[in-house]
């Protein structure tokens, strides 16, 4: 048997996001929803090995469907932890190779904050914000991902991304995404963002 998906634990206190992100939003989050796609990507596996071997019969396309939604959803969250830290350790800035491509690409950091802002801001339905770079052009773009795989850049590393599901924000700023969104950017773990750049320009 292959192996499975595992919930990392976060890497900070599930109040160390406050007063952007409540304790009780992140708990729930990483405890309930992160976890349930870690589920759903292991039982979709399970599946997969089941019907190969001839123990249960399985829709393929809905089982393929949930891998690529539960993993979406196991990966992008991993990441979007990562992505974070508290906002007394971290900058609201970018600096270093990581500020230099940011201006290079897109003019100015605030540029760059206003376009991922907006896409965050207006991805369609449930979905994320996500910051990739493209090895073939040597630059960064951005994807409105629909819920946790659609409209991805494929094969592109991934190096931030911001969830706006629902589930993400609602319980504290209600229907405001927008307000979310721009709370986010106060804990922003720029130098995890720039690690991820340099590792994947090698
Ligand atoms: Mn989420």
């Amino acid at each position: 048997m292959a192996k499975r998906y595992e919930l990392p634990a976060l890497p900070y206190a599930y109040n160390a996001l406050e007063p952007y992100l409540s304790e009780q939003m992140l708990k729930l989050h990483h405890d309930k929803h992160h976890l349930a796609y870690v589920n759903g990507a292991n039982a979709a596996l399970d599946k997969l090995e089941k019907a190969r071997t001839g123990e249960m019969q399985m829709d393929l396309r809905a089982t393929l469907r949930d891998l690529s939604f539960n993993y979406g959803g196991h990966f992008l969250h991993s990441l979007f932890w990562m992505n974070m830290a508290h906002a007394k350790g971290v900058g609201g800035m970018p600096s270093g190779s990581l500020e230099d491509k940011i201006n290079s690409d897109f003019g100015s950091f605030e540029k760059f904050k206003q376009q991922f802002s907006d896409a965050a801001k207006t991805v369609e339905g449930s979905g994320w914000g996500v910051l990739q770079y493209d090895r073939l052009t040597d630059q960064l773009l951005m994807a409105q991902v629909e819920k946790h795989s659609l409209l991805h850049l494929v094969n592109m590393p991934v190096l931030l991304c911001i969830d706006v599901w629902e589930h993400a924000y609602y319980l504290q700023y209600q229907n405001d995404r927008a307000k979310f969104v721009d709370a986010w950017w106060n804990i922003v773990n720029w130098d995890d963002v720039a690690k991820r750049l340099e590792s994947s320009m090698k």
